[in-house]
């Protein structure tokens, strides 16, 4: 709630969608953001995406809507299948290593489209700062230059399609977040979804997490050098210029967007 307070993340009478899997992440932040608004006039909706993720995501699902109903908030569910005629189990069948790549293009762009269509000014979301960690790691291994200068809100400082994202979470570590959760009792799943033994997060989180142990404090140094660094790496690898997917009308740095492609596919 600090970290709200002190950056400024949600603005008096704003109205923010929350993204809610049903893990202790989205659950935590969802329960933090009700506790706030009990002191701080602002309005809140939230977004369950149901992915299709056959033997996971129903156990999700029930935790999220069994927890919002608690906290009185209300929520809104949107399916992969509704939104793009097939579940991720369907686009991902036998090319299970694309899985995590293909849910994450596909599911930031219903939550952003849900999220407009709600009003919404702000998109919040429960990453933590293991994931944040992994995230910056991850680009550097990949050589992702771009994708590693851009930021969280290089899209929403170019098109006002993009509905501004906040994480009130990054500095948390994920063990933290565990903690909170179970000391307030939230009725969380933490059940692992099938296709991540096939993300290279895993690996690059265990690597992490081997180097805190020895070396408390490293994940907090990582991201705190990372954010000083961004204005610098924004200035020098990023352009201005986008345009709009030529298929869908959506911001895009490409002629086709990433969703249109891998639905093209
Ligand atoms: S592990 Fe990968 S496929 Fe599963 S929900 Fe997360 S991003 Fe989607």
């Amino acid at each position: 709630m600090r970290v709200i307070r002190e950056d400024n993340l949600i603005k008096k009478n704003e109205r923010v969608a929350v993204a809610v899997s049903g893990g202790k992440d989205s659950l935590t932040l969802a329960y933090l953001l009700k506790e706030l608004q009990a002191r701080y006039p602002f309005e809140m909706e939230a977004i369950i995406i149901d992915e299709g993720i056959s033997g996971y995501r129903s156990h999700t699902l029930s935790a999220a809507k069994k927890q919002l109903g608690e906290l009185g908030i209300e929520y809104h569910i949107e399916s992969f299948q509704e939104n793009f005629g097939k579940t991720l189990d369907c686009f991902v069948k036998n090319n299970e290593e694309n899985a995590c790549a293909t849910c994450g293009v596909l599911r930031r762009y219903v939550l952003n489209k849900k999220a407009r269509e709600l009003s919404c000014t702000k998109l919040s979301t429960g990453h933590n700062l293991d994931d944040e960690d992994q995230s910056i790691i991850m680009n550097l291994m990949r050589g992702d230059v771009i994708r590693f200068s851009r930021g969280q809100n290089y899209y929403k400082k170019i098109s006002d399609k993009f509905v501004e994202r906040i994480k009130p979470l990054r500095y948390f570590l994920e063990k933290e977040i565990v903690i909170f959760a179970l000391f307030n009792k939230l009725s969380f799943d933490s059940s692992e979804c099938p296709y991540a033994e096939y993300a290279m997060r895993g690996e690059v989180g265990k690597f992490l997490d081997r180097m805190e142990e020895s070396r408390p404090t490293t994940k907090y140094s990582l991201l705190s050098g990372y954010d000083k660094i961004l204005p610098a790496l924004n200035q020098s690898f990023i352009t201005e210029s986008i345009g709009v997917c030529e298929i869908c009308g959506e911001p895009t740095m490409d002629g086709t967007c990433m969703r249109c492609k891998i639905l093209e596919k």
